[in-house]
This record gives structure tokens, sequence and C-alpha cells, in this order.
């Protein structure tokens, strides 16, 4: 079934010269709309002869500086000099995005979890299997941008997948120099496949992603770093000149997050107190806050310990806890 076309469609060309502002047509057949569908807005500006550069935001749908960078592009994508493609989707799991909530309320499916996707699945699995069969093959690089979204908060972030192959692994060096973040995390997923970024990587290509706040708010900081590293990415690949007036990126602190030592989760449930701030230098063992059981209330609170050192990357931004929930996680300086 895989084999088949996706069932969204769209009217724009993704080979036409110029510029195209559209949407995909994602089926949702229901009790209102029998025959209708969701519109998943997407532009895309193809110049002459160049790289391929995909943009989405709205992967989950309570992370807004992405949807906001996108759309800030969009508007001014009609006036610019590529050399090249560009395709931009602000809002990919459009159902999520309008909703405020990292998964869809559809089909309360997290897009970050269902790829490759299926041609025939839910809403959401349908989404996945497009940018899979549609999206990403037309791509020399892709952007993913996210945040925190309400369960957690981040310090603005770039997160890096450098290739395993020598030659991919410098070019794609130079574009993660080039973006210019503050810090850039080379991520570990405890062995999760089932991500867009995974997906992306097993197309070969070249893939960014990003956490630039969280606390489903959007943090201005987090959004001036990604939209300065995007025009300064655009350069370095070649796809634009360098604008008037950009800044050369300033170094960046490379991390990496170094599996279940790095992440701080709760053995039992009640209302967290942490004990640590975001950008907090961690020594092992320190504590990083407790948990109160408000049905045992003259209980003493479950201590919660860092098991490694590093920095303060990211921190629950929601004080409730049931046992299993990440309240953080670090990440530990390191060398390409
Ligand atoms: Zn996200």
């Amino acid at each position: 079934m895989n084999s088949k076309r996706s069932l969204l469609t769209t009217d724009i060309d993704y080979d036409r010269e110029g510029f195209q502002q559209g949407f995909l047509r994602l089926p949702y057949s229901h009790d209102r709309s029998g025959y209708g569908y969701i519109p998943i807005p997407l532009s895309v500006l193809k110049r002459g002869e160049g790289p391929t550069v995909l943009l989405t935001g709205g992967n989950h749908g309570d992370e807004y500086e992405g949807p906001i960078a996108l759309m800030k592009l969009m508007r001014r994508m009609r006036e610019m000099e590529i050399r090249g493609r560009l395709i931009v989707v602000p809002g990919l799991n459009m159902p999520a995005l309008l909703n405020g909530s990292r998964t869809s309320p559809i089909d309360g499916a997290n897009l970050n979890r269902v790829f490759p996707g299926t041609r025939n699945g839910s809403l959401t699995e349908m989404i996945a299997h497009y940018a899979d069969t549609e999206l990403f093959p037309r791509a020399d690089l892709v952007f993913d941008i996210h945040a925190g979204g309400a369960s957690t908060n981040y310090l603005p972030t770039l997160l890096a997948a450098p290739p395993a192959d020598v030659v991919k692994g410098k070019s794609y060096r130079r574009i993660v120099e080039a973006f210019g973040a503050p810090r850039v995390m080379i991520m570990d997923l405890l062995g999760e496949d089932r991500t867009y970024g995974a997906a992306v990587e097993r197309h070969g290509t070249h893939f960014l992603c990003g956490e630039f706040g969280g606390h489903a708010v959007c943090n201005p900081e987090g959004l001036a770093v990604l939209e300065q590293g995007i025009e300064r990415v655009f350069a370095a690949i070649g796809l634009c000149d360098a604008t008037a007036g950009q800044q050369p990126p300033p170094p960046a602190r490379l991390l990496r997050v170094d599996g279940n030592k790095h992440y701080i989760f709760a053995p039992t449930g009640g209302i967290f107190e942490p004990a640590f701030a975001l950008g907090d230098e961690i020594t092992a063992g320190q504590v990083a806050g407790y948990i109160h059981d408000p049905r045992q209330p003259a209980q003493a609170p479950a201590v919660i310990r860092f098991a490694g050192a590093g920095l303060a990357i990211c921190i629950r931004a929601l004080a409730r806890v049931e046992p299993g929930d990440c309240l953080g996680h670090l990440a530990q300086d390191c060398d390409w």
C-alpha cells in the first residue's frame, strides 16, 4: 500500500519556476464534512538550479518559534532572490497547531513518533507519509523547528545529527557552524527511530532540528536566534547571498546528551519542586528537586538526584508529575 502515492494532494507544482502559495489537502471525512479536507498551508519558491531547502514548523502544535519565523519568511518569499528551491510549511501538523497541543486533537497522535507514516493511516500518520514520500525526497537540507512545548522549557539550542560519512560530515558541520546558535546539541533520543529526523536521515539528507524555547509560549530570544540562523544557513549553502548587515556566526558551545545518565524522570507521582534552573552547571549527584505527594502531605518528599554532570538545558514546565514523566535533562561539553 505504501508504494501508492499519498492521499494528500496539492495544486503546488514543486518543479515550477517562481513563487507559489498554496496548501496540502489532508482528506478528513467527518460528520460536518463528508468530503472535506484540512488545508495545510505551504509556500514554494524556485529560481533556477541550486539546493532545495525544506523548512517545517508545527510538528508539535504547542511550539511557536518555528511557525512564527516561517510565517514571517513566507510573507517575503515572493521577492527573495535565490538559486534553488525553498519549501516552507509553518504548521505541518495543522490540527495540533490550531489546537495548541503537542498531539493532534483528531487522532491523538504525536507526529514526531509516527514516521515513516502510513498512506491509509490516521490523519497524523498520513501527514508523516506525505512528508516522507513527497517532501523529504526533494530536499537537500531539511530543518524541522521545535521548542519544549507545554511540558518542558529549553535554552535556545540547535540540535545536530552529524552524518557518519566523512565528506557529508564536513559539509554538515559547515552548515551547523553557519547557523550560529549559542548552543549546538548532539541529541540522544534513547533509540527512538519513529521521529521526523530519523526518517530524514534514512533518506541520507542533511537534517537540522532545534529547540528554541518552550512552555508553550514564544521565546523572543529563541526566535531571534532562529531567524538569524536561517538567513546564515541560506547563505552558507549558496541558496542566497548574505543579506546586508548579516552578522558572522558567533561560536557555539557544542554539547552532547549522553543516554539515560543525562535525563531525570519522576519515580513517583505528585508535585515537582525543582532545585535547579535552566542554564545551571550541574555536578553528578546534585539534588534535582523533590516530589511532594499531596495524598501523603506529612510524608517526606522523594528526593531526585542527577546521575551525570553537565549543563541544565531542559527543565520540566509542569509541576504535576506521574511516575515516568521527564523532569529535564543535561548535556555535556564535547568536540566534533
Ligand atoms: Zn517538538
